[in-house]
């Protein structure tokens, strides 16, 4: 399954393209279960991440033990937007994050996946 809901992000990082240029496009999926709550991908530049698009469609709504699929590690770095590694890391609702490659920009490489490494509740 989790190969299904990590398609499904790729495929939502297909509807980011031209817009979201110069950054990456990226698409995220929110599974409850084995159900997609929330998906998103990364709109015009200064606009909402893929992240914190799906994550603004289940604002508000009681979730436990979420997986979050995105095709490309979260930012770490507070740019023209919050960092999202940050915001994934503060949502407690997120049990899980799949992420399909590291972010080649220097900037981040491995430090979204620090964030979210260190900030794991009881694991
Ligand atoms: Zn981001």
């Amino acid at each position: 399954m989790d190969e299904i809901f990590m398609l499904a992000a790729l495929a939502q990082s297909r509807k980011a393209l031209p817009e979201c240029l110069p950054n990456p496009p990226v698409g995220c999926a929110i599974v409850d279960g084995q159900k997609i709550v929330a998906q998103g991908y990364t709109r015009t530049p200064g606009k909402h991440h893929a992240e914190a698009d799906a994550l603004k469609q289940i604002q508000g709504q009681a979730f436990n033990f979420l997986k979050m699929y995105v095709t490309l590690e979260p930012c770490s770095f507070h740019g023209r937007t919050p960092a999202c590694a940050l915001a994934i890391a503060e949502d407690r609702r997120i049990d899980k994050i799949y992420v399909s490659i590291l972010d080649p920009d220097p900037r981040n490489n491995g430090k979204g996946l620090d964030i979210l490494k260190n900030c794991r509740k009881d694991s």
